[in-house]
């Protein structure tokens, strides 16, 4: 783990309150962060927040973060100006992808959405274009969707890609798009086809989706998960 400095480079606005930003970290390439991982930004004395990592490049790393008007640390960052440094510490967490061929499912909520992509986009760079993955994805409504274009570009690394999004405040139903929660996607019939699952969201989803899962037969240790 590195004590360090990193500076927004670039920052784009994803929806109405998620941002994606990028920062340049020089140092990063003393301790390369493993995919899952999160960046720990120290504000100010007493104010530490944790942000996984989207994606990284070379000396540089992305991260996607909800801005929550009147809390405090993530209208710090969300604000800041392009060409802004930060203190930090990075990386950090055991929340990681594990190194091998299986078949894998990726399901994530809202931003916990970062660590999931970022264990997909590890898993495609294996570079055996042979892997079976699936990508499960919440969001309130299509407004607060993102990244679309970069989870289909993902998909094209695989054979086999399922995406699938679901919405808990939308009338829709295809293929696709789905009314509802994460969890309804885990049924006997696909469980009997992936053999990992990465887990990413809020308490509530973590636990239901690990309980269900678990109760279909996967083992423990086949399940990651973080939560917050
Ligand atoms: C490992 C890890 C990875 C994470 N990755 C991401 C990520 O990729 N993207 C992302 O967006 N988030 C991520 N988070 C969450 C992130 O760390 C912060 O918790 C989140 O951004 C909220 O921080 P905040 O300072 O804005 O909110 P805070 O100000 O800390 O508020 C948090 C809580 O305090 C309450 N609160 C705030 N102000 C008050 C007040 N005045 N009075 C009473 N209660 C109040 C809020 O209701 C809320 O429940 C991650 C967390 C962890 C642990």
């Amino acid at each position: 783990m590195l004590r360090t400095q990193f500076t927004l480079t670039t920052k784009r606005q994803l929806t109405h309150d998620v941002y994606e930003l990028t920062y340049s970290c020089p140092d990063m390439i003393k301790e390369y962060p493993k995919h899952g991982q999160y960046v720990m930004f120290q504000l100010a004395p007493g104010l530490n927040r944790a942000y996984s990592i989207a994606s990284f490049a070379g000396k540089t790393f992305t991260l996607i973060i909800k801005r929550i008007a009147e809390w405090r640390g993530s209208p710090m960052i969300c604000d800041a100006e392009v060409g802004t440094t930060f203190s930090g510490m990075l990386p950090l967490g055991h929340f990681v992808l594990q190194d091998n061929s299986r078949a894998k499912c990726f399901i994530g909520t809202g931003t916990g959405f970062a660590p999931v992509y970022c264990q997909a986009l590890g898993h495609s760079l294996r570079g055996e274009k042979a892997e079976k993955i699936a990508f499960v994805f919440w969001v309130r409504g299509l407004e607060d969707s993102f990244y679309e274009e970069e989870i289909l570009e993902l998909g094209r690394s695989f054979v086999s890609f399922e995406y699938v999004q679901y919405f808990s405040r939308e009338g829709i139903d295809t293929e696709r798009q789905r009314k509802w929660y994460v969890t309804d996607w885990i049924t006997p019939e696909r469980v009997s086809e992936y053999e990992e699952y990465y887990l990413c969201g809020s308490p509530a989803m973590v636990k239901s989706a690990r309980e269900k899962l678990e109760a279909l037969g996967i083992a423990k240790e086949n399940i990651f998960w973080e939560q917050f």
